[in-house]
């Protein structure tokens, strides 16, 4: 019987193991609960009105269509049988593995108060930015048709709780939203006088980056309008807006960009996990005393970058997806020597809405246009297939140059007017 690897997620780790296998002696089953890989980096653009959903998301069963030996299955994993070496599905369905991979990403976490996740959406799937992107633009038209001076200001209003990249990233295309595409679209409302509120609890945004390139970022925002508050942390999020250290806010919209929970692949398995519910995993990324199950990308942990932790960025996952892959094959071949895992570090990158960015590479730091230009290189490069490239790649020249947004479309949701 062929070996039959299981690979639970299409992912940045997933996918990069099923196409490390490619050619070897094996079956595989990938499973996903849905039935797209997503380019999680643009999806704070989808949220903003900027890129279309179908321009960074593709069916996984069509990007594996060629693989004869890989099969696609579209169903949500709840547990692992670890004795019996079964994948177990909530909808009752059992999955057989010889080798199982793990690589089921993490979500946003609310610090134990999931209460405000109905106010404050996060970002994490296609679903979360069409909410978010309906939430921005139904609080622009509702401010057009409010009389009430502070009702009116609440709704226009937003507040992004998190300096981290994604936090940057929304904050600056918002307010390039309201201050730079929309004036003129409306007629009672001037969209420049919008509140742009970046909340962080730290003493400064872009954590992770170096303390220049962190000002820099911080003074871009300022110049793009964004009130940065630092060092408060938000002690309330309700539907009349958010407490964040004494403060009230009232605001309309509040986008959730703080805290990531790993998924329950640790607990599935019955592994030890930190305090995020990242499986703590061994060198070789095996689950400790179970070497026939992997666990990589953001829903695991491990000190595999010259002894710190490895990041939970895209580059991490497919480094594991491919390391975990070879490993497998050199098993095939009767070789089961443990091949520890080393992350190798390419740089970090955020971009400060469509004229800025910064870039840590290490050995060199870029910022200011020439690092948005490399920003955007390398996350077309990233995507996947030509169409989209040169899709995104036209939707952001044509943005560059007019200003103008093609993606302005409310949606579906919870909000929907009752005109039909
Ligand atoms: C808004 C945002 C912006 C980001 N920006 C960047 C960036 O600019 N650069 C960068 O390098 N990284 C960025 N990241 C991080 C990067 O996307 C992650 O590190 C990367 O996706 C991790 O890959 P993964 O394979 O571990 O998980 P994911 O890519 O998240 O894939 C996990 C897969 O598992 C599936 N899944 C989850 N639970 C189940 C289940 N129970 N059953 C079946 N399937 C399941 C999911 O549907 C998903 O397809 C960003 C993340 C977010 C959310």
């Amino acid at each position: 019987m062929t070996h039959h690897v299981v690979i639970v997620g299409a992912g940045f780790g997933g996918l990069a193991a099923a196409q490390g296998l490619a050619g070897a002696d094996v079956r595989i089953t990938i499973i996903d609960q849905r039935n797209h890989h997503l380019f999680q980096p643009l999806l704070y653009q989808v949220g903003t009105a900027t890129l279309a959903t179908s321009e960074i998301a593709w069916p996984v069963r069509h990007l594996l269509r060629k693989r004869k030996e890989v099969t696609t299955l579209l169903g949500a994993v709840t547990g692992v049988d670890t004795e019996n070496r079964k994948v177990l599905l909530g909808d009752g369905g059992i999955v057989a593995y010889d080798t199982l991979i793990l690589a089921t990403g993490a979500r946003h976490a609310y610090f134990g108060h999931d209460e405000w996740e109905p106010f404050a959406p996060g970002l994490k799937t296609l679903e979360d930015a069409t909410t978010i992107r309906r939430r921005v633009l139904l609080s622009f038209e509702r401010a057009e048709r409010e009389a009430d001076p502070a009702r009116r200001a609440a709704l226009l209003t937003f507040v992004i709780v998190g300096g981290g990249p994604t936090g940057v990233e929304l904050s600056g295309a918002i307010a390039e939203l309201a201050h730079q595409n929309l004036p003129g679209e409306y007629r009672h409302i001037d969209t420049r006088k919008a509140r742009v509120v970046l909340i962080e609890a730290g003493p400064r945004i872009l954590p992770s980056f170096t303390e220049d390139l962190s000002a820099y970022a911080h003074a871009s925002l300022e110049r793009l309008g964004v009130e940065i508050q630092l060092g408060q942390a938000v002690r309330e999020c309700s539907d009349q807006g958010v407490i964040y250290g004494d403060q009230p806010l009232a605001a309309n919209v509040i986008l959730w960009a703080a805290g990531v929970r790993a998924s329950a692949a640790a607990a599935w398995a019955g592994l030890p996990a930190d305090n995020a519910g990242r499986a703590l995993v061994e060198p070789d990324l095996t689950a400790p005393g179970h070497p026939e199950i992997f666990v990589i990308g953001d829903t695991a942990t491990i000190n595999a970058w010259h002894g710190k932790p490895v990041p939970g960025i895209a580059p991490a996952a497919k480094q594991q997806g491919t390391h975990v892959a070879r490993t497998i094959r050199m098993r095939l071949r009767g070789n089961t020597a443990q091949r520890p895992f080393r992350y190798r570090h390419s740089g970090n990158l955020a971009t400060i809405g469509k004229r800025a960015a910064v870039i840590d590479f290490g050995w060199i730091k870029v910022r200011g246009w020439l690092a948005w230009w490399l920003w955007g290189l390398a996350h077309i490069y990233f995507l996947i297939g030509v169409r989209n490239r040169l899709a995104v790649a036209l939707s952001w020249l044509w943005i560059y140059v007019t200003g103008s947004r093609s993606a302005h479309l409310i949606t579906q949701g919870e909000q929907r007017p009752r005109t039909q």
